[in-house]
């Protein structure tokens, strides 16, 4: 039987040597590539780099306009942090679903992103805020936007000798409203059947830019475009949230498969979608139209 190399390298320098040299396979949380080791779903690699001692990977910073989340960034640290509870209020909400305390303190949202589940539960709350992602070799840097990275199940652009450094995406400012909701099959360790996160703009009542993105019913997360183009300058009412819930469910394809039936996901996609749009205008109903 091979035996598994393992590097622990401690900065990213050095990381990116490995990478180059001997193409491993990365590990950070380990909440999802170990499970697929164990259960075979990949074979042993020969080469594995632990990535979790290089400092440089972690932590949550605002430059500018500009938030920046360190691809090690665990969802614990997530639900702790002051300025994603601000900047990015849905991606907490989708980081408080993610399996259990345990997974959340060792599953990191570069993993979530890198695993490239359509289910990721991080991934289309990125997409709503167009976040870039921040890939690095030796060679040197590159960014990629979100919608672009995952091209299927499990597969993305991302080369071997790249590592994915971090998260960007630009701050928000008070005319921006998120939402995101998911559907399980229980309230916890249940992966997601359906999600839909947004993001609309609203200055006096009106709706300027809106971006909605569907988890769990294409191969990878999908923008909602026929819903998003439908909001664009439009006043939110319960008509028009049906009317978006609608267009939708028909911005999907889904399949059938162990955790669900397309048919339910393509209804529950504006089941979700609707709840998400009405509890924006409650809330604006609720504080005042900013
Ligand atoms: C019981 C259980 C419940 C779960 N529940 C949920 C859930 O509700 N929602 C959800 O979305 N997920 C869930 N997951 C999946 C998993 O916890 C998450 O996807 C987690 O974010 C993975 O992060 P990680 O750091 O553990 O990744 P790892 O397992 O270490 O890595 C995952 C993949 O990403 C690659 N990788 C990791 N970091 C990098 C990097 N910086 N650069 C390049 N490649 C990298 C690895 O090579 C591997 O292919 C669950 C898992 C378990 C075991």
């Amino acid at each position: 039987m091979t035996q598994t190399v393992i590097f622990t390298p401690k900065s990213l320098s050095e990381a990116l040597e490995v990478l180059n040299d001997k193409k491993p396979v990365v590990l950070a949380g380990g909440t999802d590539l170990l499970v697929q080791i164990k259960g075979g779903g990949i074979p042993p690699p020969r080469y594995i780099i632990a990535i979790d001692n290089i400092k440089a990977l972690k932590g949550i910073k605002k430059n500018g306009r500009k938030v920046r989340i360190g691809a090690l960034t665990t969802f614990e640290e997530i639900l702790d942090s002051e300025l994603l509870a601000k900047f990015a209020p849905h991606l907490l909400e989708a980081s408080y679903e993610i399996g259990s305390p345990q997974i959340r303190a060792r599953g990191t949202i570069g993993g979530n992103i890198m695993n490239a589940s359509p289910a990721g539960d991080s991934i289309p709350p990125l997409f709503v805020l167009e976040a870039h992602l921040i890939l690095q070799s030796i060679e040197g840097r590159r960014k990629v936007a979100i919608s672009q990275f995952h091209t299927g199940p499990g597969k993305t652009i991302r080369r071997r000798d790249e590592l994915l450094i971090g998260i960007e995406f630009e701050a928000g400012d008070k005319s921006s409203r998120y939402f995101f909701m998911r559907l399980g099959t229980r309230k916890a360790l249940a992966i997601a059947k359906v999600s839909a996160a947004g993001m609309l703009n609203i200055k006096n009542g009106h709706i300027g830019k809106a971006r909605i993105a569907l988890g769990a019913v294409a191969p990878t997360v999908v923008y909602a475009h026929g819903a998003q183009d439908l909001l664009a300058g439009k006043s939110l009412s319960p008509e028009v949230a049906l009317l978006v819930a609608n267009a939708a469910q028909n911005d999907c394809h889904p399949i059938d498969d162990i955790r669900s039936q397309a048919e339910y996901r393509q209804a529950m996609v504006g089941v979700l979608v609707e709840r998400g749009l009405m509890r924006i205008m409650n809330e604006l109903n609720g504080d005042g139209q900013r």
